[in-house]
């Protein structure tokens, strides 16, 4: 008798490529939880996205008001040169065509996360699954243990996020593994916005406050 197995995950973990933090290119946006709860959950890598993955997550949240729709967040994992401090980029969101979805739960089917690869593979071979996104129609942002078993199996590196977004009070965050790798349900991040060539933000979730960490700087078309 034969098994077959289908790879979700590749079998060669990849490892963090060096690169600069660009903290210079971006604007942080705090989430009301982290201003509420600033010493309990430090996130293990800092999340930068840019501005056209984010819009692109918006538009695809709002495309459905009253089922959960979401994808996949495909980007790079890096580690800076001179700090050591790791980071991830999301680049790119994909939708997920093939997930089976209803009001409030979302699967992604085997064929999906198949056809994620298969996408990544030809398109993005120099990019990471970096995470995942999806809507919470009419309901707040936290990951349901349905949520946390997804994110476990599907997306058990450390530097693998979880991005919840409710498009009806336009209210968003990202949930991330702490140091040890714990996560906490709850409690959401705000993000690095990333805005090439001293761009207007684009960020429009009514629980994050802009954080001035720095001036903005412009930078070649690199996440463009
Ligand atoms: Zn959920």
């Amino acid at each position: 008798m034969t098994t077959s197995y289908i790879r979700l995950l590749p079998i060669d973990l990849p490892t963090a490529q060096t690169g600069y933090i660009p903290y210079r290119h971006s604007r942080y946006w705090r989430s009301d939880i982290e201003l509420a709860l600033a010493d309990q959950h430090q996130p293990g890598i800092a999340v930068f996205m840019t501005q056209k993955a984010y819009v692109r997550a918006n538009v695809h949240a709002h495309t459905d008001l009253d089922n959960e729709v979401g994808g996949w967040l495909i980007g790079n994992w890096r580690e800076d040169q001179i700090t050591g401090e790791e980071y991830i980029v999301i680049e790119k969101c994909l939708p997920a065509v093939y997930a089976r979805r209803g009001s409030d739960y979302l699967t992604f089917t085997q064929d999906s996360q198949v056809a994620m690869f298969e996408i990544m593979e030809e398109h993005f071979p120099d990019k990471e699954l970096v995470g995942w996104y999806h809507t919470h129609p009419k309901m707040s942002v936290f990951l349901s243990n349905y949520d946390l078993f997804i994110h476990n199996h599907f997306f058990p590196h450390p530097w693998q996020v979880a991005l919840v977004i409710e498009p009806h009070a336009n209210v968003g965050g990202f949930f991330v593994r702490d140091r040890d790798g714990n996560l906490d349900a709850r409690h959401y991040f705000g993000f690095h916005e990333l805005a090439v060539g001293l761009k207007r933000s684009v960020v429009h979730w009514a629980n994050m406050k802009e954080e001035f960490t720095g001036s903005l700087a412009v930078m070649e078309n690199k996440y463009e």
